[in-house]
């Protein structure tokens, strides 16, 4: 007995050293062999996109099509802030990192929710302003006992793993313009990756390559060219501005590499897309024409380096807001008999491109959805095949797709099980014109498109029918055959991203607050469940003691609902975000969500002049569209100015306008560039879109929209 005793203490104290053991390892022990190694640890999910190829797939199958109708909420956690939820969770070792809007971190037990800490960067609220698409982050990237933030006004802080505490900091673009960063950083053999947003304002982009011990910058990669009198950074600039004409440098000229980045180790190649040109409207910011690279382009460098390797350019002369910032996934595939490693993009262009990763050169290029402004990418060039006048030269053009995209941020999957990508794909028009009035103004909307064009139309029955024009559907796409393989229809535009797992399972958030799964092999949906708020973020799955769960951050916010606030589906100031975990038998209840319609008060009567208000609809929309949307309709992301008191009252509405009252929480002053002429004016406006929507609220058998 005694020796029995002895015995299971010795087993006891076994197992506690060696628990001690792979505690000593810390949490976020991820270094280059092991994230090299991803594929043979499933249990994990260490980078973005799971490897460096970023799939989305994952090898774990416990939860499969058979099963996955059990699936229930294991956990949620309540994030601290009430803006889009954009983040892809990542878990090693039992501890999830998850991001929420304005940068803030969290560790949480990855089994049970629990919260081991939280970091918050302080985000000075008034930097929303520079964010076209919202205060968003999508993640963090872990590395040695460390986790790497890239705050909105700039900064990459690297955390310490085990408190929350910063090791590091820096500043890594300049401040005093409009740049910010809503991406997750990416680490590779040391080395930490992040790039920058702003095309719509005035910067100029690239990636940036920082030493994660220390800091340090170690290699900084341009996509445009900068100001030729002062010389080139190297050769590829140099290259690229034998593609610009006019003084396109004093606008900043664009190309922010605001999204995804992949590695190939083998042939230790590093990928990232680039944003659309500054200004869109080619005419103004290369008046004699040209490809003006590396705008809208694919990019490979050295990942040691830095150094330029090959580009792919998807929209030469990139006219449309079309970024080539979708994920970009690496495959092996087998294409006319013969291996190819092949780098993929369903892009925002309509086009899903298949291109050869070691050399760039393209292999294939189809369009997903309907595209109207070409017929086709010419395989000898790689060029797509413009029809009719899309530039807007002659006049306006309508097009599909739009600045949303066929395809935006919200990332794909491939499965290596299927062959097939799932792209999370939607149909949106956009009206495209040049605006004549447009002068550069650093720091504001700088598009040089009249976005009057896309205002609703008074009619209610015409505005239900550009709501209803509007479409998104997961795609499950073959790229070898390049053809569609199953699509699920969603109830409209912006939905989730995928994740595809090895249990034949495709996983999509929604808009309209799902998250659903379905069979990879023929798109039959085998699983759904509310999560009461729009669900965008890309899904993720890890296991902890050897059950394996799946996870999704929720959150009501992102740029379509600024900005298209009247195709919103939902109404009502949102919730605080929450990252949902689900597993098969899980119990646990969602919260109930809190959305009371708020009644629109009765507006202040509308009394301007059609003049005084056509001019405040000019101002309103190049200076207060891109946050409060189309004809002042929120989507519920920020207060809808139709219900504020403030339109009530000049003095109270210009102490926000001018005074800026309010920058604390994102409203920072308009003096600058307004005077109290223009307020009256954009306050006039405001209530006349006020008063079309109280009438039509109050109309018999009213079918509101928007509100
Ligand atoms: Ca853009």
């Amino acid at each position: 007995m005694r020796r029995l005793v002895l015995a299971s203490a010795f087993v006891a104290t076994a197992a506690l050293a060696l628990l001690g053991c792979q505690q000593s390892k810390g949490p976020a022990a991820v270094d280059a062999a092991r994230l090299t190694a991803a594929d043979s640890d499933p249990g994990n999910w260490m980078s973005q996109g799971r490897t460096y190829s970023e799939q989305r797939f994952s090898p774990l199958d416990k939860i499969n099509t058979g099963n996955a109708g059990n699936l229930g909420l294991a956990w949620s956690y309540e994030l601290a802030t009430n803006r889009g939820v954009e983040t892809t969770p990542i878990v090693v070792d039992g501890v999830m990192y998850v991001t929420s809007s304005w940068s803030l971190v969290y560790a949480l037990n990855a089994k049970t929710g629990q919260p081991l800490w939280k970091y918050d960067p302080q985000v000075p609220r008034e930097t929303g302003f520079k964010a076209c698409c919202d205060v968003v982050n999508r993640g963090v990237a872990v590395w040695k006992g460390r986790v790497y933030v890239a705050t909105l006004d700039g900064r990459l802080v690297a955390l310490d793993a085990r408190t929350g505490q910063p090791v590091w900091s820096v500043v890594t673009v300049d401040q005093s313009k409009p740049y910010t960063i809503t991406m997750a950083p990416r680490i590779i053999r040391g080395k930490v990756m992040v790039g920058n947003s702003g095309s719509e304002y005035g910067v100029r982009g690239y990636m940036s390559a920082y030493d994660t011990d220390s800091g340090k910058l170690i290699w900084r990669f341009y996509t445009v060219p900068g100001d030729p009198s002062k010389g080139f950074e190297n050769k590829a600039m140099e290259m690229a501005a034998k593609t610009w004409t006019g003084d396109w440098w004093k606008y900043g000229g664009g190309g922010s590499p605001w999204d995804p980045v992949s590695y190939d180790p083998e042939s230790n190649l590093l990928y990232f897309g680039t944003g659309n040109g500054l200004p869109w409207d080619q005419k103004t910011r290369s008046p004699g024409g040209g490809d003006n690279l590396f705008l809208s382009s694919i990019i490979a460098v050295d990942a040691d380096t830095g150094a330029y390797k090959w580009h792919y350019q998807t929209t030469p002369g990139e006219s449309w807001d079309f970024d080539s910032t979708q994920t970009l996934t690496l495959a092996d595939l087998t294409i006319d008999g013969q291996p190819r490693k092949v780098i993929m993009q369903a892009n925002k262009n309509g086009y899903l491109y298949v291109i050869d990763r070691l050399t760039g050169k393209l292999i294939s290029a189809r369009n997903f959805v309907p595209v109207t402004w070409a017929k086709g990418v010419d395989p000898a060039t790689g060029r797509p095949i413009e029809i009719g006048d899309p530039r807007y030269t002659k006049a306006p053009a309508t097009i599909f797709p739009s600045s949303f995209g066929a395809h935006n941020w919200q990332p794909m999957a491939f499965s290596p099980k299927t062959g097939f990508v799932y792209v999370p794909a939607q149909e949106i028009p956009g009206a495209y014109g040049t605006d004549d009035k447009f002068a550069f103004d650093p720091g504001q909307w700088n598009t040089a498109v009249d976005t009057k064009l896309n205002s609703l139309p008074p009619d209610p029955k015409a505005r239900a029918a550009m709501k209803n024009s509007m479409r998104g559907e997961l795609i499950a796409w073959d790229p070898v055959a390049g053809k569609e393989v199953w699509r699920a229809e969603n109830k409209g535009p912006w939905n989730g991203g995928v994740l595809t797992t090895a249990g034949g399972l495709v996983f999509q958030g929604t808009a309209d607050g799902h998250l659903n799964a379905y069979d990879a092999a023929n798109g039959k949906r085998v699983w759904s469940s509310e999560t009461y708020t729009a669900t965008l973020a890309g899904p993720m799955t890890y296991t902890v003691d050897g059950e394996q769960y799946v996870a999704v951050g929720a959150g009501f916010g992102s740029v379509f609902y600024l900005v298209a606030g009247f195709a919103a589906p939902k109404q009502g100031n949102p919730d605080n975000g929450r990252i949902l975990v689900y597993k098969l038998g899980g119990a646990a209840h969602l919260p109930p969500p809190n959305l009371t319609k708020i009644e629109m008060p009765q507006p202040p009567p509308a009394t301007a002049s059609p003049k005084l208000v056509a001019t405040g609809h000019q101002a309103y929309n190049h200076y207060c569209l891109v946050c409060h949307g189309y004809n002042a309709i929120s989507g519920g992301v920020i207060p809808d100015l139709r219900y504020s008191p403030l339109i009530g009252n000049q003095e109270a509405f210009d102490s926000v306008v001018l005074g800026g009252a309010r920058k604390d929480q994102g409203m920072v002053s308009f003096a600058r560039v307004l005077k109290a002429e223009d307020t009256q004016a954009i306050r006039a406006y405001i209530i006349s879109e006020a008063n079309g929507a109280y009438a039509e609220e109050h109309a018999p058998a009213a079918k509101g929209l928007g509100k």
